[in-house]
């Protein structure tokens, strides 16, 4: 492609990307425009850059399952149905869940967004953490639900009464533990709390991502084997390193099953994610190994921005929240003239920046790069020819929205 070409390429993707924008803000009202989403996905990342910005999983898919991909490739001709019982069967089998209690799809994504769908309405608000996961809020605003967030408690779990309190008129509850972007739990007894005191008709939404990272977290598993109106969700995105080859579970009663999946057209899963799943899931080596190495690397890190004078959001998880005393934003196109490339700021946070928890190599070099630019040696915006941040563009994709 040419100069030019490329040019009016990035021009029209550009108008897309304007259009897109334009329409879902129209749905969402502010919801968007107040978030800074994640980065543009259009452009690569420079060369050797140090990505510690989306919650992923430098050390990608297992042995395992990359043994399993492998061996699948020859039946890729095929349809995933029987792959798929088996991987319903193996966390079934693990969790002492019934099977039908265990939907499969593409990601969390999906099922977060869908569940939204169902239970919010005009009628119905969808209430959530702040600072929190946002992409519900972006469905709530397709299904024209009021949002409702609420701030955290003084030691960052969700404030369940509040929540209770600001929405006598919920549809859903959205509770993320180990919340993002915190990385800090909220304990069993708050959920139990919230489903029992909850306005009737409405479900709670667990969404789990993280748990597997969290020492003493205790699973909303048993609210879901209770026949209590809970949905739990969990992926193979983050522990298990399988953010691009897409694959979660909703777990829930039969009844909120179905109302979840009447929103999913026939949409057959990739073979490759669900044979990856089935092995992750076997490999009963894998969760605690990678909860250590997260782990012995965060507390590291944290270790060395304490001796430093630096101040953090203790956390449980992939990712915690770094306190930069100054415009976060400012600190995030920083760090990226050193190449290394900073989640993103929550506006009630705004001189938090979201770290995620790399590799011990990759966390030095931030250290390095993050300790520069609070002595002032790196500030302010990138000059020349360098296009926009990615994080001052409200995370948009010419298929959508993006959040992680
Ligand atoms: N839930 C939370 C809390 C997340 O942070 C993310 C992604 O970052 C997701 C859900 C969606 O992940 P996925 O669709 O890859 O499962």
């Amino acid at each position: 492609m040419s100069q030019s070409e490329s040019h009016n390429h990035f021009s029209r993707r550009s108008f897309l990307n304007l259009a897109i924008a334009a329409s879902a803000t129209a749905a969402c009202g502010t919801i968007l425009s107040e978030s800074l989403l994640a980065r543009r996905l259009d452009e690569p990342y420079p060369k050797g850059a140090i990505v510690i910005d989306s919650n992923e999983n430098p050390l990608g898919p297992s042995q395992s399952a990359r043994d399993a991909i492998a061996a699948v490739i020859p039946q890729g001709g095929r349809y995933s149905d029987y792959l798929t019982t088996e991987l319903i069967e193996t966390f079934a089998a693990i969790e002492g869940l019934p099977k039908n209690h265990i939907s499969v799809f593409p990601g969390s994504s999906e099922p977060l967004h869908y569940a939204v769908l169902a239970f919010t309405s005009p009628a119905k608000s969808y209430v959530t953490a702040d600072p929190g996961y946002e992409a519900g809020m972006h469905a709530a605003g397709v299904a024209g639900a009021k949002v409702v967030k609420v701030p955290l408690t003084g030691s960052y779990s969700h404030d369940v009464r509040a929540m209770l309190a600001k929405a006598p008129d919920a549809g859903l509850f959205y509770v993320c533990t180990p919340n993002n972007p915190t990385g800090t739990l909220t304990p069993h007894s708050d959920i139990e709390y919230l489903v029992e005191d909850k306005p009737q008709g409405s479900v709670v939404m667990v969404d789990e991502a993280y748990i597997h990272y969290a020492d003493g977290a205790t699973p909303a598993i048993d609210l879901v084997k209770a026949g209590k109106d809970v949905i739990v969700l969990r992926t193979f995105s983050k522990i298990y390193g399988m953010a691009g080859l897409r694959c979660g579970f909703a777990i829930a009663k039969p009844e909120l099953q179905q109302k979840i999946r009447n929103f999913q057209g026939f949409n057959p899963m990739p073979i490759t994610a669900v044979v990856a799943a089935t092995a992750s899931l076997k490999d009963s080596a894998l969760v605690p190994e990678r909860k250590r190495a997260n782990a012995a690397t965060r507390e590291r890190v944290f270790d060395w921005l304490h001796s430093n004078g630096y101040s953090f959001v203790p956390s449980q998880s992939n990712c915690f929240l770094l306190q930069t005393n100054r415009d976060g934003k400012q600190v995030i196109d920083a760090m990226q003239q050193q190449n290394v490339f900073v989640g993103r700021i929550w506006p009630i946070m705004p001189t938090y920046v979201r770290i995620t928890v790399g590799t011990q190599i990759e966390m030095e070099q931030f250290q390095t790069a993050f300790a520069r630019v609070m002595k002032g040696a790196v500030v302010g915006k990138v000059a020349g020819p360098q296009k926009t941040s990615r994080n001052d563009v409200p995370g948009l994709h010419p298929s959508g929205f993006r959040f992680a």
